[in-house]
């Protein structure tokens, strides 16, 4: 069946602060026959604190294989579907690019409503150039770190990097090692949340800085490209 409205529609949801939501992404959730979601519990909050009442389907990396083809048919004979991740936007390091390569494939409409998402508020609050910049998500715990890392100590454009807490101190050794002691890096925790902060200095300044303390939270490091 040819369509010419979205079947599916990619939600961003906050990061943190429940007002980062946008009055379309309210509507379209409003509106949907039914929700994607990552994980119902936390969609489930969010949607209560809206006052939206919808039906829930979980969609997560470990069935979104399987439960493609089903989700395609239900489009096809005409459900509207929402999908929305945890925080942030679904398909940036978070489950959706399957789903939306399967819905266009299939013949049928998406849309990707403009919204929130952790690496843009980073960029920027990093005050390091953001005319170009390389989004890299989370790096690899062991095979091809070493071999992306040395590659990246090349990069000329801004590096972005997703990073987990218990992980942070060791990147920022490796970047050290690989990137050099002065190169500039920023690290942003906790974006829009109650206990925000961004910490931006040399590789070894902000090693001493997080070396201090136990670090707790989401985080997204900036790393400044290579000087020319
Ligand atoms: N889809 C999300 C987005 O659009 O940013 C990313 C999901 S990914 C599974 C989760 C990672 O995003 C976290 O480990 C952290 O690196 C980053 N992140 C998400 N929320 C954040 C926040 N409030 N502050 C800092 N980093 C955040």
């Amino acid at each position: 069946m040819e369509t010419t409205q979205p079947s599916l529609y990619v939600v961003p949801t906050p990061i943190g602060n429940l007002a980062d939501i946008t009055l379309r992404a309210l509507d379209i959730l409003k509106k949907a026959d039914v929700i994607l979601a990552e994980d119902t519990r936390t969609s489930g909050f969010l949607l209560k604190h809206y006052q939206i009442s919808k039906p829930l389907q979980s969609f997560h990396i470990f069935n979104e294989h399987k439960t493609l083809a089903g989700l395609i048919q239900r489009m096809q004979q005409g459900e509207v579907m929402a999908l929305v991740s945890d925080a942030g936007t679904p398909g940036i390091s978070d489950p959706g690019f399957l789903l939306v390569r399967e819905v266009l494939r299939a013949g049928l409409q998406i849309d990707c409503l403009p919204g929130p998402t952790a690496l843009i508020p980073a960029l920027i609050k990093s005050g390091f150039p953001t005319d170009r910049f390389v989004f890299e998500g989370f790096l690899p715990h062991k095979k091809g770190r070493q071999t992306l890392l040395k590659k990246l100590a090349e990069e000329e454009r801004t590096i972005v990097l997703y990073e987990s807490p218990h992980r942070l101190v060791k990147t920022l050794e490796q970047v050290k090692e690989f990137f050099g002691d002065f190169r500039l890096v920023s690290v942003s925790r906790e974006l829009t949340k109650m206990h925000e902060e961004t910490f931006t200095g040399t590789v070894v300044d902000t090693l001493t800085h997080f070396q201090k303390k136990e670090i707790k939270g989401e985080i997204v490091m900036v790393i400044h490209g290579k000087e020319k």
